[in-house]
């Protein structure tokens, strides 16, 4: 197995650092169970020499020109390609997704952002207003220090989705990947700084929430980017607002996907499968509500069922499995909770339901149907393997069951019907939605949700509007008329 142990806990001004004061953080292999690597949490000092060397590395990089910045942003995209298969044994590591994905989704995905933000960099610019005579002109100018906390669901993804736009708009970052999974970010810093990144412009510092908590509230910080759970936003969002720094939230979700009666079938069921069981169901998107009209319901829970016989389950580190582990042990009891309410509250289970017998934190996957809109299986965020299938009538009445959550961060539809669908995806109360496909996110696409879901978008060019701030200049070219 390739060692995971990195080279010290964290990256700052450049350079892997190491503090051993700081609490241990053991990073776990989910296929195993075992240890694989022991990093250290921040201690004040690590957190202020990161923030330190963000700020002065910032004015570095934003005196460079765009093109500067967009040259080395793309060149580190090309290293973590040509690294791919590396860092997707490292990403598999640290989380347990099977190489099958990560070798397509992860590092590839990195370098996607890097590359299309290192792209855009060059074509960040102001407007000119003529007003008559006078006229205006705007500065698209970085925020300044920015602060990425992630989630341990895609750790190398969320370090480049967050820190590729912030960078390509001149900002530094210090970056603070989940304690679940510590590794890919620092990987992700390394390539940085080895594509030409000047010190300090991309850190890196470990922790748990108390660490995220002290990067949020620090003065020197403009703005914080999350991906977590609501409960984390609200915290986090409130934080940030006490010295009113931008946010993008990027949180949970309880996604809708409606399969109507004259939709494909075979292409619903897969869309369900990518929707539910793609990374062992932990995906923030994922159309966990799935509701069949009525008079497909048996045909489609008989081809899900035969469907879920292609599921592999084994050693994510073996490219034939498809299907992987939960990312910890304590993920991996909530999930089960959950199933055990499902069940309690009287949703039929269809396939799955249990742990599988092999070492590691694997749920087999897990489909409940005839379940109702008040059970706990439908209202909370499960983030696990678990799929729960309702029925409905009308497409009215549909609409309004999707709509009913405190969520609104994805929704999918599967009709033959064109005007259906686009009158389905105007009703959805969600951010980022699908017609006859699922969970696809392309860099070019806005993603990101409504409600609360989250705040702003990540990707495409709506990203540079979160990490830029507008500057306005009015030029006179006439003498100033004063009232008095
Ligand atoms: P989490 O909310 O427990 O933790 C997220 C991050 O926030 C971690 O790095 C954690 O250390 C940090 N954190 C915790 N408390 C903090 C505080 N008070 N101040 C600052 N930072 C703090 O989430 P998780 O369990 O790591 O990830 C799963 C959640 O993330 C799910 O809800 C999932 O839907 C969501 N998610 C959303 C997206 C998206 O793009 N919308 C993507 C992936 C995951």
């Amino acid at each position: 197995m390739q060692n995971a142990q990195p080279t010290a806990s964290h990256f700052i001004n450049g350079a892997y650092v190491e503090d051993t004061e700081g609490a241990p953080i053991e990073c776990i292999y989910p296929a195993t169970g075992k240890v694989i690597a022991t990093l250290h949490e921040a201690t004040p000092a690590i957190i202020d020499q990161a923030l330190s060397a963000a700020h002065a590395g910032q004015k570095i990089w934003a005196a460079m020109t765009g093109t500067e910045r967009g040259r080395i942003l793309r060149r580190a995209a090309d290293i973590i390609r040509d690294r791919n298969r590396e860092l997707s044994i490292l990403e598999t590591l640290d989380t347990g997704k099977p190489l099958q994905e990560t070798l397509v989704a992860d590092a590839t995905s990195g370098a996607d952002a890097l590359e299309y933000f290192g792209g855009l960099a060059a074509t960040l610019t102001g407007e000119h207003i003529q007003l008559g005579q006078d006229w205006v002109y705007t500065i698209r100018e970085p925020l300044g220090v920015c602060v990425g906390i992630g989630a341990w669901n895609y750790p190398t993804q969320i370090a480049c989705w967050k820190g590729a736009p912030a960078l390509a708009c001149g900002n530094s970052m210090v970056f603070k990947p989940s304690e679940t999974t510590p590794l890919c970010a620092l990987k992700v810093a390394e390539i940085l700084h080895e594509a030409g990144l000047p010190a300090g412009v991309y850190n890196v510092v470990q922790g748990r929430g108390a660490v995220g908590a002290s990067l949020v509230t620090d003065p020197r910080v403009a703005k914080v980017s999350l991906t977590g759970s609501v409960p984390t936003g609200r915290k986090v969002y409130a934080a940030a607002a006490e010295r009113m720094k931008h946010v993008t939230m990027e949180l949970g979700g309880k996604s809708p996907l409606i399969v109507f009666e004259d939709a494909d079938i075979d292409n619903a069921v897969s869309g369900a499968i990518l929707g539910n069981f793609y990374s062992s169901g932990q995906v923030c998107s994922n159309g966990t509500r799935v509701f069949v009209q009525k008079d497909i319901k048996a045909a489609f829970l008989k081809r899900l069922k035969e469907r879920l016989q292609g599921a592999v389950m084994g050693d994510p580190l073996d490219e034939a499995t498809n299907f992987g582990p939960m990312v910890s042990a304590d993920q991996m009891n909530i999930v089960l909770g959950y199933i055990n309410k499902g069940t309690d509250e009287g949703a039929t289970l269809v396939a799955g339901g249990k742990m599988a017998e092999r070492d590691g934190f694997f749920i087999e996957p897990t489909v409940f149907a005839d379940v109702t809109d008040d059970m706990t299986i439908a209202r909370e965020e499960i983030f696990g393997p678990v799929m729960a299938v309702f029925d409905f009538d009308t497409e009215e009445e549909v609409m309004a069951r999707a709509n009913d959550t405190e969520f609104g961060l994805a929704a999918g539809v599967f009709t033959n019907d064109l005007t259906r669908a686009h009158r389905v995806v105007a009703g959805f109360e969600a951010g980022t939605c699908y017609i006859n496909t699922y969970n696809l996110a392309p860099v070019e696409a806005p993603f990101g949700g409504s409600k609360a879901s989250g705040v702003g978008r990540e990707n495409s060019k709506e990203a540079i509007n979160h990490y830029t701030e507008v500057k306005t200049v009015y030029v006179a070219m006439t003498p100033v008329e004063a009232q008095f």
